[in-house]
């Protein structure tokens, strides 16, 4: 079987699911190509070696540095009619599974998106992925060839890059199509380690501005003194996440209350994230929250609520307010790491 991997990258900068996409093709057995698309990308080619591929499709070209969906969709298509590859693999990122998308309408085939497991099933490849917000897992088919899957980060184990470890580099001749955009410049974002990548995660809802110990500067709106007391809430969650070296979470409740960036939430309209650890504060563990972040390794519940539904997807559970438990624990967590 010839199978492909999609390397997802930001200037040059490759996404980790990248990687275990290379990892997850492996283990299906065939010949494994890393496509790395863009432009001043050589460095990504030798990591896809040291993570396994035995073959790097490279094209690049000017009109690829930027990524815009239709410039890549058009050369990865066009690469892809030639060569018929049986399996493309994207990592589930936006630009992955928007990619994945056009590149299925242009190759008259299907995406499965965010798959959690594969399996050989003849010669096709059984996909396992989450379904009713996670509620049940489903096996499935994608029976158009090529097949096009989307994994879900973290999902897959992340090979150890062999140093030095080389293999067959093709330079391929991208055509990238009408430009339909132009990028005129990114802002930074902000916000330390990413929710997608990251492997422990502090997470915060509506439960964060809810101090009853802490008044708000005089002068403020009701609105606003929520907000702020969400804040002071939340900057005790930022503080135990950079103990940890953890990305920090949000419910949308949080988000639609203006406690803290969209970019934060996890969810089923938020991102789907499956760390090693994932602390809950001060949220209640709706089914779209779950949705989210139920295939942690491990939850901990931090609410005042001991009937929350949180507690029941929790390894560990702490009845009692976050505004007290969350710096005891950083401050011991602190003493434990040094
Ligand atoms: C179509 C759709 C999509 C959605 N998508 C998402 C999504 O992607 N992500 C998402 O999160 N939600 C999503 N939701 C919203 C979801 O249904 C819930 O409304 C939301 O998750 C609730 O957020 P919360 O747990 O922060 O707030 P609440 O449900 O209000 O819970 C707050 C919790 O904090 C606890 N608490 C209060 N004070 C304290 C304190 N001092 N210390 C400790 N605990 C305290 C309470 O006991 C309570 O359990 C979606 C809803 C719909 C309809």
């Amino acid at each position: 079987m010839k199978i492909w991997v999609y390397i997802d990258h930001f200037k040059a900068d490759a996404v980790s699911a990248s990687w275990e996409a290379i990892g997850a093709a492996k283990a299906l057995g065939g010949d494994v190509a890393a496509v790395v698309l863009g432009f001043g990308v050589e460095n990504l080619a030798n990591s896809a070696f040291e993570y396994g591929a035995d073959e790097v499709l490279l094209g690049q070209d000017a009109a690829l540095e930027d990524f815009r969906v239709e410039n890549y969709a058009t050369a990865l298509s066009a690469l892809a009619s030639d060569a018929t590859p049986d399996l493309l693999l994207f990592p589930t990122t936006s630009r992955g599974r928007e990619l994945a998308g056009m590149v299925a309408m242009d190759l008259e085939s299907g995406v499965l998106v965010d798959v959690v497991a594969m399996e050989m099933d003849g010669d096709k490849v059984l996909a396992t992925r989450p379904i009713y917000a996670g509620k049940l897992l489903q096996k499935t088919v994608c029976n158009a060839t090529p097949q096009i899957v989307t994994l879900r980060g973290r999902a897959f184990e992340k090979p150890e890059a062999e140093s030095g470890r080389s293999g067959t580099l093709t330079q391929v001749q991208v055509t990238s199509g009408d430009e339909k955009s132009t990028v005129e410049g990114y802002a930074e974002a902000g916000g330390g380690v990413s929710l997608t990548d990251a492997s422990v995660i502090v997470s915060g809802g509506r439960g964060t501005s809810n101090n009853p110990n802490l008044t708000a500067p005089d002068g403020m709106s009701e609105d606003e003194a929520e907000i702020w007391r969400a804040q002071q809430g939340f900057a005790l969650i930022a503080e135990l996440a950079e103990t940890l070296g953890a990305a920090v979470g949000a419910s949308r409740a949080a988000v639609d209350a203006n406690y803290i960036p969209y970019a934060n939430q996890v969810g089923q309209t938020g991102k789907v994230v499956s760390p090693d650890l994932y602390i809950a504060n001060g949220i209640s563990g709706a089914i779209q929250h779950l949705a989210g972040m139920r295939n942690s390794k491990v939850i901990v519940a931090i609410n005042k609520d001991a009937d929350a539904p949180i507690f029941k997807f929790a390894r560990y559970g702490v009845v009692g307010d976050l505004h007290e438990i969350v710096p005891a624990l950083n401050e011991a967590m602190k003493a434990r790491l040094g």
